[in-house]
């Protein structure tokens, strides 16, 4: 963790701040204030050189420096739906850091990332660049990665908000979705991201939500977000969304402060806010709150300030963070007889099948906007050449091998994972399907390793494999992670953030076209009922539940104890369980606690996660895990009253090592 004094933003206490943003804000002309609120070129703010303040200028994230708006090759970090199988708070703060280091390196003042919309259908494209299904963990790991990134003086911009969970029509689909599952599924991670890391910046997405556009939406941008959570930064469009709105007074009164970028055909374009301003369609106040929320953002990161012009990125200093983000992030799904790790004294000959093996999954736009371009990558062929010398020979004879590492899986493709697009199914595309059926039918001592970033559908061939490891897209080194992992060198601790359901029909998204993908509208008539959540109501069998992810050691959960089994409302009580790593092997465990309401008032989901912890242990270690409990992890959102309430009664608390593979429950009770 380095911080450049030369670029580093300074802190700046909050009414220093405030005054100084008034102070500017006073001497701003008219005219300045009305050109402040649309951008300059495809990734600037307009500057006021007069009063020395320089650009805001952005970049792409959320897996590293984005090439086509740094022009820079930075570091490729593993995609966010593989930081988020970490559970890993602490990395991805510390990947957080690194992301703030190398925007400074590249003079840019704000990263466009973290991605925090819901994984609510598998088939979204851009699936790979959001964290998860579940709010609480979605909310944990935003808030670690924006902490991160602005401890280094740069703005995280937290996106896109709200529920954009799709890119079919993503410019124009109106989302429906009952109140209740926008505060408890959609918002949280955006909340806590304003509330506990003070993100700087809020990007409106390009959706309608209930018939509304995200850049002029008012109860979102200006009732929720400001009002309520008492967010003080910037929002900005998503790129060209502004273009939507209805005219340029809608968006100024819907909340928006910068449109994005500054090409031709804006909407908030100086001229057309001064229409609106001179025909009484907005005042001057709505143009200062605007024109505020920027300079503070510009303050915030050191637009003030002469910067160095953006330097090449030091290509050494993150691979180990790369890589151990990688190892850190791949979840093993199944490993029947151990057949996984591979003994490397037992074996001569080895397969490697498939063209993922040799494939490049970076580069400029690839996926679209998080494309990085890095100065290597490390294929899982390149790695296994490396891996193997001197140690055993590596064939295409399938049929003479002791062992064949299957490589399958997606890519940065139209209707695969890829910004724009939807994927059109659930299965790996046929041929792949036929490449597995076909190889094993030749060995059938074929491990699988997985390179995508979805939910994947596999019962046409997942039972005549022993092993299966998600490896997602490991960003730069993610060669490496998967042969330290295949060869036992490390060992496997990622846990799935999404149900890979057995097919479509499971998910809940999917019940029809009103649901998924819509017309006009898209209906989410599933409410609160999303990933876990409707496979536990239904009571549905997946493929791989929630939270689920194979270790090579084995840990053993003794009784959870509860210091008390009474809540009152404003005290806390605690759940302690021991974990043991009863193998030979060090290992991590995530410990996932889960809570359920047992006799609700209104319909709620059988579990909820509410805490995990991620814990490091030595061969035979053992250590406690403490879950304190307090009454807000118990609410649900009223919608008739409109507030987050917990209503006395009785409950359960379960810690599981998935959301399916529970190992033990204690109960409790709310007081009124
Ligand atoms: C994407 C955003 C991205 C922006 C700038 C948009 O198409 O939705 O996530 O930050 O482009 O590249």
């Amino acid at each position: 963790m380095s911080s450049d004094a030369e670029y580093a933003a300074e802190p700046i206490a909050e009414e220093t701040l405030a005054a100084r943003v008034e102070e500017l804000l006073a001497a701003l002309t008219l005219q300045e204030k009305l050109g402040l609120c649309s951008g300059r070129g495809l990734w600037q703010s307009a500057s006021i050189k007069r009063l020395g303040l320089r650009a805001l200028s952005m970049t792409d994230g959320p897996h590293g420096i984005a090439f086509h708006s740094s022009l820079k090759r930075a570091t490729r970090f593993p995609a966010e739906i593989a930081l988020a199988a970490s559970w890993n708070p602490a990395l991805l703060q510390e990947y957080g850091v690194a992301l703030g280091v190398e925007a400074k390196t590249v003079a840019k003042q704000v990263v466009l990332g973290p991605g925090v919309n819901i994984c609510r259908t598998p088939l979204n494209g851009r699936t790979f660049e959001y964290f998860t299904e579940d709010p609480w963990l979605n909310s944990r790991l935003a808030v670690a990665l924006i902490l991160g990134i602005q401890s280094e003086g740069v703005a995280a911009c937290i996106k896109h908000f709200a529920a954009n969970n799709q890119e079919t029509r993503r410019m124009s689909v109106d989302v429906n979705v009952s109140e209740r599952a926008l505060r408890e599924i959609y918002l949280p991670a955006f909340e806590a991201a304003v509330k506990e890391a003070e993100v700087q910046t809020v990007m409106a997405c390009y959706n309608k939500v209930n018939g509304d556009q995200g850049c002029e939406n008012h109860r979102l941008l200006n009732q929720v977000l400001r009002e309520e959570w008492g967010f003080k930064g910037l929002v900005l469009s998503d790129w060209f969304a502004a273009r939507n709105t209805r005219d340029t007074a809608s968006s100024v009164r819907g909340g928006l402060d910068l449109e994005m970028p500054g090409l031709a055909a804006k909407r908030m374009r100086a001229k057309d806010l001064k229409r609106s301003l001179q025909a009484g369609e907005i005042e001057e106040q709505h143009l200062d709150s605007k024109v505020r929320a920027l300079l503070r953002t510009m303050l915030l990161t050191g637009c003030d300030k002469s910067i160095t012009k953006a330097r090449k990125i030091d290509a050494q200093a993150h691979r180990p963070l790369a890589l151990r983000l990688a190892r850190e992030s791949m979840v093993l799904l199944k490993n029947e007889g151990n057949s996984l790790p591979i003994d490397v004294d037992a074996v001569t000959r080895i397969a490697v099948v498939g063209e993922h093996a040799g494939r490049r999954f970076t580069g400029p736009l690839k996926g679209g906007s998080s494309g990085v371009w890095p100065r290597r990558e490390i294929t899982p062929l390149l790695a296994l050449q490396d891996y193997s010398r001197g140690r055993f020979e590596l064939t295409e004879d399938v049929a003479g091998a002791d062992v064949v590492i299957l490589f399958a899986g997606l890519g940065h493709k139209i209707h695969q994972d890829c910004e724009h697009y939807d994927r059109q199914q659930l299965q790996l595309p046929d041929e792949q399907v036929a490449l597995i059926h076909s190889t094993v039918a030749l060995n059938s001592n074929t491990v699988v390793v997985l390179i995508n970033g979805s939910p994947l559908a596999m019962e046409p061939w997942l039972e005549s494999v022993p092993a299966v490891l998600e490896a997602w897209y490991g960003g730069q080194e993610a060669g490496t992670a998967i042969v330290e992992l295949l060869f036992g060198e490390a060992n496997p601790c990622g846990k799935l953030p999404v149900t890979f359901p057995r097919n479509l029909a499971q998910s809940p998204a999917h019940v029809s076209e009103r649901t998924f993908p819509g017309d006009a509208q898209v209906h989410y008539d599933e409410g609160i009922m999303v990933g876990y959540r409707h496979f536990d109501h239904e009571q549905l069998e997946p493929l791989f539940p929630f939270g689920h992810g194979l270790s090579y050691s084995q840990f053993d959960y003794s009784a959870c104890l509860l210091n008390e089994e009474k809540l009152s409302a404003d005290g806390s009580i605690e759940l302690r369980v021991t974990v043991t790593n009863a193998s030979e092997r060090a290992g991590a465990e995530v410990l996932q606690f889960y809570i359920s309401e047992l006799s609700p008032r209104l319909v709620r989901p059988p579990k909820e996660l509410k805490h995990f912890a991620r814990v490091d242990l030595a061969a035979g270690a053992s250590e406690e895990v403490c879950c304190t409990i307090n009454r807000s992890m118990l609410c649900y959102y009223d919608e008739v009253e409109n507030r987050w309430r917990a209503d006395a009664g009785d409950y359960c608390v379960h810690v599981g090592s998935s959301s399916r593979d529970l190992r033990g429950e204690a109960h409790f009770q709310l007081l009124a």
